[in-house]
């Protein structure tokens, strides 16, 4: 599915629907897993959107993609952006997340008491995408955007920096929430954990793991 959204391309690959369909399988009234895939797809497209926005402002023409494993926005060149730009583009999307968070909270509060239920529901994922995905995703784990964060601002402050730093940090961090997912019985949570922190090792072992940490 291909269309254009304040100027964005997006494209949304059918498996997105078929993976957060499943996501929200847990729930046994279709209805509600139709709600669950709707709040996610506004959810993560206002995620991107942030991301866009900003790189957009910043002279960049982003794409958004929308496929199996969640949302991405590709722009380019890269080159040019200073670290600090890097970091913003990086802050939109979950700063968008957590605006349209706001925004669901502050209407819920207002909401009648015998709201239908299924408005019920709608709010309540989109609460729960926005906010609790959205504070996941700040992590400081690569390619998590607050794993983002935290490699620009490291090379930032670096000199002559290279990624050895944050993909210590980013293994670290992955295989401590890949242990909190186990021991609370998330197990997808817990087997994602541990695909992206072997993803970071394989990564780290192209430089050397921890054979010199460059100043
Ligand atoms: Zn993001």
């Amino acid at each position: 599915m291909h269309f254009r959204l304040f100027g964005f391309p997006v494209h949304v690959h059918p498996l997105f629907f078929v993976v957060v369909a499943l996501l929200g399988a847990r729930q046994s009234d279709l209805g509600l897993i139709l709600v669950w895939v709707a709040a996610v797809f506004v959810s993560i497209l206002v995620h991107e959107l942030g991301h866009a926005s900003v790189a957009r402002a910043y002279g960049l023409r982003p794409s958004i993609q929308l496929y199996s494993m969640g949302g991405v926005t590709r722009f380019a060149p890269q080159r040019g952006l200073t670290h600090r730009q890097s970091m913003a583009i990086s802050l939109a999307g979950p700063g968008a997340g957590f605006l349209l968070g706001g925004i669901i909270f502050v209407a819920s509060l207002g909401a009648p008491p015998a709201v239908p239920f299924v408005v019920h529901q709608a709010m309540r994922d989109l609460l729960w995408v926005n906010f609790g995905w959205g504070l996941l995703n700040l992590l400081p784990i690569l390619p998590l955007d607050g794993g983002n964060v935290l490699r620009s601002f490291l090379q930032g402050i670096r000199r002559n920096p290279d990624d050895r730093l944050a993909l210590q940090i980013s293994i670290s961090c992955g295989g401590l929430a890949c242990l909190a997912a186990l021991y609370y019985g998330l197990l997808w949570a817990a087997l994602i954990a541990a695909l992206i922190t072997h993803d970071n090792y394989q990564s780290l072992a192209r430089f050397g793991w921890g054979r010199r940490i460059a100043s």
